[in-house]
């Protein structure tokens, strides 16, 4: 861990005092401000504590500290990875799936990750928070559609907001009968702990609906003692949690360093959830890896760890057409055609174990 950021006390924003603190080089100077000028930076001081500067390969820097192979953009990249803006039918409002919306209320976050499939309409001058006007109508939209059942507070991060704003938006939805979830994701738990206070973690609590709230970390070493502290008052209110993680190239992108994540969110009492395939956020292919190694992956982890350490791997299909689980299939089609007798013959299913090793179900009698 670096002594030189023990001391930090406010977040880094300028390519310059990362540079200032060797968080990066000051030949890579030139071309960070051109990725700074595109895409917000922002490293708490909880999370650049973390970093070792000497380090050239640190799993936290790689989420936070800008790199020069941003300015690279491939072709398949879309400002709108997972096409938001297809789905949105009034300012702040996605409503993709029939049972539930996301509302986006903030344009802002603790931090800026560098994968952020938002990149582009998060960070400072990118949008500013709902006006009231907006914001009564994102409320109106929600009330006019019974089949809402849940309503995701996303971004930017909810919890950039004010205990005492996210209370009264908490009371404002939890006043719609249908709505009976409100799930909150945010990455404040372990960007900037502090910011879950008693205030905060009350804000949480409502009221008519059910709170959820869904942590985004993508390395064990997120979870320090004061972000365990954080989540556990959340939990400890009666809030449950999930985790939603992305798969990242350099961070998380082997077995122990997920089987480590994995195993650290659910001793957290968090229920890993997602994890995210890399999205198509331009200026993101350094940090991707490829869908074949994503299931490797959670094919190895399935052989390590419980269920309970399980998350869904996830893509978002671009477009807008939402979520599907790409995870390594175990079961193979249980009819075989012969071409000799033609007909299908095999009438039991294969079914693959944890190590690779193949069954037939129902086995032989
Ligand atoms: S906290 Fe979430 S919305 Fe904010 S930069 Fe990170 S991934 Fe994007």
């Amino acid at each position: 861990m670096s002594k030189m950021n023990f001391n930090l006390t406010t977040t880094l924003r300028e390519p310059t005092e990362l540079v200032a603190r060797g968080l990066a080089a000051v030949a890579d100077l030139p071309d960070l401000e051109k990725v700074a000028a595109r895409y917000a930076v922002a490293v708490t001081p909880d999370m650049a504590a973390l970093i070792d500067p000497d380090d050239p390969d640190d799993p936290i820097a790689r989420q936070f500290i800008p790199s020069v192979q941003e300015l690279v953009r491939e072709p398949s990249e879309d400002p709108d990875p997972i096409g938001d803006h297809a789905h949105s039918p009034v300012a702040g409002i996605v409503h993709r799936y029939p049972d539930r919306v996301l509302f986006k209320l903030v344009h802002v976050c603790a931090v800026y990750c560098r994968f952020c499939f938002r990149r582009e309409m998060v960070g400072p001058g990118k949008g500013t928070a709902l006006s009231q006007g907006a914001y009564d109508n994102a409320l109106a939209y929600i009330r006019a559609h019974s089949e809402i059942w849940e309503v995701i507070l996303t971004g930017g991060d909810p919890l950039m907001l004010s205990p005492r704003r996210l209370a009264e938006i908490m009371a404002d939805i939890a006043t719609i009968d249908h709505v009976r979830i409100i799930r909150i994701h945010t990455r404040v738990p372990v960007a900037d702990p502090a910011r879950i206070s008693a205030e905060m973690i009350a804000a949480l609590k409502v009221g008519g609906a059910t709170t959820w709230v869904a942590l985004h970390a993508n390395h064990a070493r997120e979870l320090t003692d004061r972000a365990r502290a954080a989540c556990a008052g959340i939990i400890d209110a009666g809030i449950p949690m999930v985790s939603q993680s992305v798969l990242l190239r350099g961070v998380n992108d082997n077995a122990a360093a997920l089987e480590a994540l994995m195993r650290a969110l659910v001793e957290c009492r968090i229920k890993p959830y997602y994890l995210h395939h890399g999205d198509l956020a331009p200026g993101t292919s350094h940090l991707r890896t490829t869908l074949e190694q994503g299931q490797e992956l959670m094919r190895v982890l399935r052989g390590r760890v419980s269920g309970l350490c399980q998350p869904d791997y996830v893509l978002d299909i671009p477009g807008g057409h939402g979520k599907a689980p790409v995870g390594p299939n175990y079961l193979a089609p249980r009819n075989s055609f012969s071409r000799e007798r033609g007909q299908f013959e095999e009438t039991r299913y294969r079914v693959a174990d944890y190590c690779g090793d193949v069954h037939l179900y129902p086995p032989q009698p």
